[in-house]
């Protein structure tokens, strides 16, 4: 049996395990919710996830540092970064507008129902785009390692690469050396992407065991507003990218994405998937390593469409729901906000609601807001980061198409990368 249909049906059955476990009504200190839910099937799913991230830091320095080794002296670099950040910040900024679009239409935030609880929220500081602009030149290769600090661990592999590119003998046995350890690395990935289907039965039955249906229902308009915007942006926005700058087969693409868009959905991480989507996207999609090794990560950590779609939809859903008026200036605010913004939210769950603060506060709307889609966003952010990998995938894909850097023979064949158990 193929892994995509065993991670289904892992989803499936703890899906159906959760929401009888809810239907049934056990109580919270009970045997069944404090050693089953949250004691062996909590730590089922956390193994899972953590067994992801294990292989995140070295397999994004490893395999960046291959690359750009490749690429080091083809001049091509600056070209590949150029288009690659280009095109995640016009998805973005598509996607925040399509959000604003949509909940101007649909309008959620009228007359939707306060909580019962008092209104509080305490917003964290979200950091200066000064100290966001230091923050990605390391200092400490070993510290930026050890705290996973995506951007700088990209920047110290770009500078490492190219460093070995220009070497000689010396940096071509180094080259060697580390071409091996990535495959290495991605066999290791392929032996633990094996427990996909535990980890993601864990994952779904704690969440639907204890998942709020009746926030959910009060906030059903908001909550559909989100979830059609993710799908709209899925199913229009990236098959027209896919086919006008691509050249590309959407329905191909989506098919061999499945594995990370659903370790993505389980996960509420971009960052916990990274190791599944970079497997993906060379294995089979056919991304030549320098392009993907460089796309993806970069990707994972800057660029959140459906974080921004979730963010616009809820700035929309604030400001009507305590009766604000935005202005035509405050949507572009909204706009160039949730775009930076969806670069600096951390690939971890949850955080696309922190960031949220940073774009209210720019158009003058009340933080307590967040308060009131807090209740709701536990199953939007699988949402939300399901669409985010998706994105990444689609900007490395066209990138290596435009490039000459996509094997079209991997593209098309339906078993390349395929893991059967
Ligand atoms: N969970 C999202 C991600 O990892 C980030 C967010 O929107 O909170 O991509």
């Amino acid at each position: 049996m193929n892994l995509t249909l065993r991670i289904l049906i892992g989803m499936s059955a703890g899906l159906v395990l959760g929401v009888s476990l809810q239907q049934l009504g056990f109580p919270l200190d009970g045997w069944v919710m404090v050693y089953g839910v949250n004691g062996l099937i909590d730590a089922g799913g956390t193994i899972f996830v953590n067994s992801l991230k294990l292989m995140v830091v070295p397999l994004v320095f490893v395999s960046l540092t291959c690359g750009a080794a490749s690429l080091g002296d083809s001049g091509h670099m600056g070209r590949l970064g150029g288009k690659t950040l280009g095109l995640y910040l016009l998805t973005t900024a598509l996607a925040v507008t399509l959000a604003l679009s949509v909940a101007l239409i649909v309008s959620p935030g009228e007359g939707a129902e306060p909580p019962e609880q008092p209104l509080s929220y305490v917003p964290s500081q979200p950091p200066s785009v000064k100290d966001t602009l230091i923050g990605i030149f390391p200092t400490n290769p070993v510290a930026a390692m050890a705290e996973g600090k995506m951007l700088q661990i990209i920047v110290f592999a770009l500078l490492l690469g190219i460093a070995i590119s220009r070497a000689g003998e010396g940096g071509a046995r180094l080259k060697r050396f580390f071409d091996n350890v990535n495959e290495v690395l991605m066999k290791l990935i392929t032996l633990l992407i094996q427990l996909a289907p535990y980890g993601v039965f864990c994952l779904m039955t704690k969440l639907f065991a204890t998942v709020g249906w009746q926030e959910i229902y009060k906030l059903l308009g908001y909550f559909l507003t989100v979830a059609g915007t993710l799908v709209l942006h899925g199913a229009i926005v990236y098959p027209a990218f896919l086919v006008l700058l691509g050249r590309i087969n959407p329905v191909t693409f989506f098919t061999k994405m499945r594995e990370p868009m659903l370790v993505a959905f389980s996960t509420s991480s971009s960052g916990a998937t990274l190791p599944v989507t970079l497997r993906t996207v060379e294995h089979k999609i056919g991304v030549s390593n320098e392009v993907a090794a460089f796309a993806v990560p970069l990707g994972a950590t800057i660029n959140m469409d459906g974080t921004a779609i979730m963010q616009g939809v809820a700035t929309v859903f604030i400001a009507q729901f305590y009766g604000f008026d935005l202005a035509v200036g405050d949507y572009l605010t909204v706009i160039l906000t949730a775009t930076l913004a969806s670069i600096g939210t951390a690939a971890v769950p949850g955080v696309g609601l922190i960031m949220l603060t940073m774009v209210l506060t720019q158009v003058g709307l009340p933080v307590e807001g967040i308060m009131l889609i807090i209740g709701v966003d536990r199953l939007l952010d699988m949402m939300r980061t399901a669409v985010n990998v998706a994105g990444d995938g689609m900007v490395a894909t066209i990138v290596a198409r435009s490039e000459g850097k996509l094997d079209l023979d991997v593209l098309n064949d339906p078993e390349a990368g395929r893991v059967i158990a």
